[in-house]
């Protein structure tokens, strides 16, 4: 019988059976970050969901197609109260004292942009079908805007053109905040244009011909509102009806309501059929803050000591950000990441013992085999439930403890059962091994670069009898925050963890 993907659908309130609207071939949407600083990991637990269903509809054999933008223009940082007189992030980041690196605005896009791959790339999280930028869209951004103001859902004044929320009875279907509701009340009386039919209308493209990013539109100079972009690309790349449409959950209001009211606005049909939020992050039971130092992008805690990081293992790090339930809010402390890192040493040790992971079919031989092949299927069936991620790697744990215990005594029929069953964890959870490359190798880490040289000169001092090399090269490995171990069968190291 086929599996049931079931997903909280924040629409209605209630879980429900995703059914694509194309047999077996998901349409998924998810918002991506505005790309004025390093994404942090609040910013990642929400791409991290993503890429869990990304995985999860991959094992029951559905094809994904999947968007998630780059917002390089038009976020700005009072647009959560529908207020477009808020100053752009990008801007505000160029003039800051980080900024400063930067020769344009177009520059500080470019680096944040790159950045932010690189981490989604350490956090393992697979590349989308499409990541389309915001300033790449721009014609279709206008059209839209255009095709609005025709059909009466929008109207210009002297300093842009708005949506008129009043002309969307369903608006606030999403969030709650109704038009006669307290909508009024959450986007209070922040009208800076005298001339909005409606302090409640939002922005959907603003006239600014001093502006750092402008295009040329029927309004004159300026560049589009916030919400309009990911309206525009999501129908581009998936159609007028998504099946699924993702998010972080501060993104429901105003940002998704708005994006529901053009989108339908738009075509007349509905935008998403489910709609899924990520609910948010706090450091040691804080809010994320600079101010109290427990603010953490992904490379303040992977990147290597020399570059200012803690070395810490991306994958315990992503592992971490999965030992929550994504719709309940998570408490992210060094004590959790102590704990992941210790469970990532142990999936490293399962792998020295049973050989590097092979495709898996969910299915295994021999004894030890069902007893993993019955893990798996409770992982996927916990994944299928609304991403039951801490089931998923309780599974994934139980596993790992059987495995280490009978050691030397696995048979070679149970650890090609091992073999597969790690690959198959790894296609659902993503933490036991990078996809992309199952054997450590040189080339994906950096660290191990630097180690695997000094390693085979220290073992040439030793066999010298250069003691006092030797010694010297540990040293060296101790600074680089590596930890070795000799045994008969040669050295082995491991990065210490510096938390
Ligand atoms: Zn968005």
């Amino acid at each position: 019988m086929a599996k049931e993907f079931r997903i909280y659908n924040t629409l209605t309130n209630q879980a429900e059976t995703l059914v694509p609207h194309k047999k077996d071939h998901l349409t998924f949407y998810s918002c991506g970050p505005t790309v004025y600083s390093y994404a942090h990991i609040g910013n990642f637990r929400s791409f991290l969901t993503a890429d869990l269903i990304l995985r999860t509809a991959g094992a029951i054999g559905w094809e994904v197609t999947y968007a998630t933008n780059i917002t390089d223009v038009g976020h700005l940082t009072e647009d959560d109260l529908s207020d477009p007189s808020g100053e752009d992030r990008m801007v505000k980041a160029l003039q800051s004292k980080e900024g400063e690196q930067f020769v344009n605005i177009w520059d500080l896009a470019r680096h944040y942009t790159e950045t932010l791959v690189e981490d989604w790339h350490r956090l393992n999280l697979r590349e989308p079908t499409v990541r389309p930028r915001a300033t790449e869209h721009m014609r279709e951004q206008i059209a839209a805007v255009q095709k609005l103001v025709e059909n009466g859902h929008a109207y210009e004044t002297d300093r842009g053109v708005y949506f008129s929320v009043t002309s969307f009875p369903e608006y606030g279907k999403l969030s709650g905040n109704t038009l006669d509701n307290d909508l009024e009340q959450t986007v209070r009386d922040v009208v800076v244009d005298a001339d909005k039919r409606d302090p409640r209308d939002f922005a959907l493209w603003k006239k600014d011909d001093k502006h750092l990013m402008q295009w040329f539109s029927p309004w004159g100079w300026g560049f589009p509102g916030w919400h309009i972009e990911c309206s525009v690309m999501a129908m581009s790349y998936l159609g007028e009806t998504i099946d699924l449409h993702a998010g972080g959950e501060d993104l429901i209001f105003p940002h998704h309501e708005c994006e529901i009211a053009q989108s339908e606005s738009l075509t007349g049909k509905p935008f998403a059929t489910v709609w899924a939020h990520t609910r948010f992050l706090q450091v040691e039971g804080e809010k994320m803050s600079k101010r109290l130092g427990n603010f953490f992008t992904v490379r303040d805690l992977v990147a290597p000591e020399s570059e200012g990081g803690k070395g810490i293992d991306p994958l315990a790090v992503r592992m971490t950000l999965l030992s929550g339930h994504y719709r309940k809010p998570f408490n992210f402390t060094m004590k959790t990441l102590k704990g992941n890192v210790r469970h990532s040493e142990r999936l490293s040790e399962v792998m020295a013992l049973v050989g590097h992971p092979e495709e898996g079919t969910g299915e295994y031989d021999g004894e030890t085999g069902a007893v993993l092949q019955g893990m798996y299927e409770r992982a996927l069936d916990a994944m299928l439930d609304d991403l039951n991620t801490p089931m998923a790697l309780a599974q994934l744990f139980g596993g790992t403890k059987m495995i280490l215990g009978k050691g030397d005594a696995l048979d070679e029929e149970a650890r090609a059962a091992a073999r597969r069953w790690l690959s198959d964890m790894n296609a659902l959870l993503g933490v036991v091994y990078y996809d992309d490359a199952p054997a450590a190798t040189e080339e994906e880490d950096p660290l191990a670069a630097q180690v695997e040289p000094l390693l085979e000169e220290r073992a040439a001092a030793r066999a010298a009898g250069n003691w006092d090399r030797a010694d010297a090269i540990r040293q060296e490995l101790s600074a680089l925050g590596v930890e070795i171990k000799d045994s008969k069968d040669g050295t082995t190291w491991k990065r210490t963890t510096q938390i």
